[in-house]
């Protein structure tokens, strides 16, 4: 269903749009329904449900929670949450709060393999300062020419077990869910195609992430290959999730897919937006 885009970021985290200038471009493509979900922010969501207001699209309000759960980054997407909900927004700054800590230990570890420069590199590309993630790595990487693009350097520098990567302890998979769940939200794991899991590890994520209140798991996302569509539709299935979409668009030129640049849910899922 192209007309919904339920993931994606904009300045408030590492997105290359502003949320105004994300919703333009997710109305001119044919969104009709839209979620923000920056990482660990939920500061855009104001701007971009005035913008959706006259662009005529509906704004959902999201977030994209980050986790570890058996030493593993889980990232789980909260749609309508309630912004004004205080635990919601004092979880997310605790998580935020240690971002600052762990870009500086990047930036030692980068130097120790060679690579100078990279905190005050990567401050340049960030637009939150709260909000110091390793995409804004990459983008110094890249302009340095460490990489051709920010994928190759993930796979060089960023990904774990790399230079620059520094294992961190960000929220529980259950303060997430009952972040979201508190503020009266939908909690979606996102990208689960993305996660290196066996089968054993699979099941008992999804039945973890499902006995604490999740309710979903992203079926259609720009972050899986095309052959994880309908795998992850007969997880879904099989665990009684919900199946959600979105494209997880970063910016122009960056990502694999552009705002509601996404095939259809495969037969037999249930959409989350039923829920709306
Ligand atoms: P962080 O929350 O600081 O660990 O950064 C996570 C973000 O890094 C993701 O949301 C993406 O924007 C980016 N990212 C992670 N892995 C990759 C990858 N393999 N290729 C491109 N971007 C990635
Ligand atoms: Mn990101
Ligand atoms: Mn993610
Ligand atoms: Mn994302």
């Amino acid at each position: 269903m192209p007309e919904f885009d339920l993931h994606c970021h904009s300045t408030r985290s590492d997105g290359l749009l502003t949320p105004a200038a994300l919703v333009a471009r997710a109305a001119q493509r044919g969104v009709k329904v839209l979620a923000l979900t920056d990482h660990d922010e939920i500061g855009g969501l104001e701007e971009a449900r005035e913008h959706a207001h006259r662009a005529a699209i509906s704004c959902i309000n999201g977030v994209e929670i980050s986790v570890s759960w058996n030493d593993q980054t889980l990232h789980v997407v909260g749609l309508h949450i309630d912004p004004a909900n205080a635990e919601l927004s004092a979880g997310l700054k605790q998580v935020r709060g240690g971002r600052r800590h762990r870009a500086e230990r990047m930036a030692e570890q980068l130097e120790e393999a060679g690579i100078s420069g990279s905190l005050d590199g990567a401050r340049a590309y960030v637009t939150n300062p709260e909000l110091v993630g390793r995409a804004h790595f990459a983008r110094y990487l890249v302009e340095r020419g460490y990489a051709r693009d920010v994928q190759s350097v993930f796979k060089k520098y960023l990904a774990s077990g790399k230079p620059g990567y520094v294992p961190h302890r960000w929220a529980s998979l259950e303060q997430a869910v009952n972040w979201i769940k508190v503020s009266g939200g939908v909690a979606i794991l996102a990208h689960p195609g993305r996660y290196k899991l066996d089968g054993t590890q699979r099941v008992t994520l999804l039945q973890e992430f499902k006995d604490l209140g999740g309710a979903g798991v992203e079926v259609i996302s720009g972050s899986h290959m095309a052959d994880q569509f309908a795998a992850w539709a007969q997880h879904a299935k099989r665990f009684g999730l919900l199946a959600s979409a979105g494209s997880d668009f970063h910016g122009p030129g960056e990502s694999r897919r552009d705002l509601g640049d996404l095939p259809d849910l495969p037969a037999g899922c249930t959409p989350v937006w039923k829920q709306f």
